[in-house]
């Protein structure tokens, strides 16, 4: 299974990514985690992307399909990818579909999560109090979702359109949203 994690910022991508990890066995590709460990780390990579992501911009789109197609042999083997943050971009999409073809395989569905904008507002916040990422600030946060409205919600047609679309209510407890989730695999 191929699975795409759809939202704005704080909308729970990276929270129920994991929990799909635990329950299922699968492999969590988020390219904002592997892009924040390169910048931890220092190497070359992170230092050219740290103010970017600093900003609440997006990394160009050579440098996180690289990234993704560096981890799918792994996710292949472990039965299935929950990409989380990627694609970002229709290019990224394009590229995700051309890298899965050659391996036989595809996107099977896209989960978008619905999350008020107030309530991610919130999320980010909070979450700015216990994890201290460098973007979650205001005015970063409003560079982020800017970016979501201009640059990654063209993806919803770009999906709808091969009908891979599936909603989830974002906005109940961890449990509630990972039911909603588990539900939408369901569907065929
Ligand atoms: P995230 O943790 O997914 O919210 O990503 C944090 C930051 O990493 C984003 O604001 C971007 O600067 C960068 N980033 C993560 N994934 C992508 C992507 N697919 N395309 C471009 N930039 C990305």
């Amino acid at each position: 299974m191929n699975i795409i994690l759809f939202g704005p910022p704080g909308c729970g991508k990276g929270t129920q990514s994991k929990r799909l990890v635990t329950e299922r066995g699968w492999v969590q590709l988020s390219t904002g985690d592997m892009l924040r460990e390169a910048k931890a780390a220092g190497t070359e990579l992170g230092q050219r992307v740290a103010a970017i992501m600093d900003a609440g911009n997006l990394v160009s789109d050579e440098i996180v399909i690289e990234l993704i197609e560096e981890r799918l042999p792994e996710a292949e083997a472990a039965g299935g990818a929950i990409f989380d943050g990627f694609p970002r971009t229709v290019a990224q999409a394009e590229a995700l579909d051309a890298a899965l073809a050659k391996r036989g395989a595809g996107v099977d569905a896209v989960v978008r999560l619905l999350v008020d904008d107030s309530e991610l507002v919130a999320r980010m916040e909070k979450r700015a109090a216990e994890e201290g990422r460098a973007d979650d600030n205001i005015d970063a946060f409003k560079v982020r979702l800017k970016a979501y409205q201009d640059q990654t919600a063209p993806l919803i047609p770009f999906y709808a359109r091969s009908g891979k679309i599936r909603e989830v209510p974002g906005m109940g407890s961890m449990d509630e949203v990972a039911a909603g989730i588990a539900a939408a695999l369901e569907e065929k």
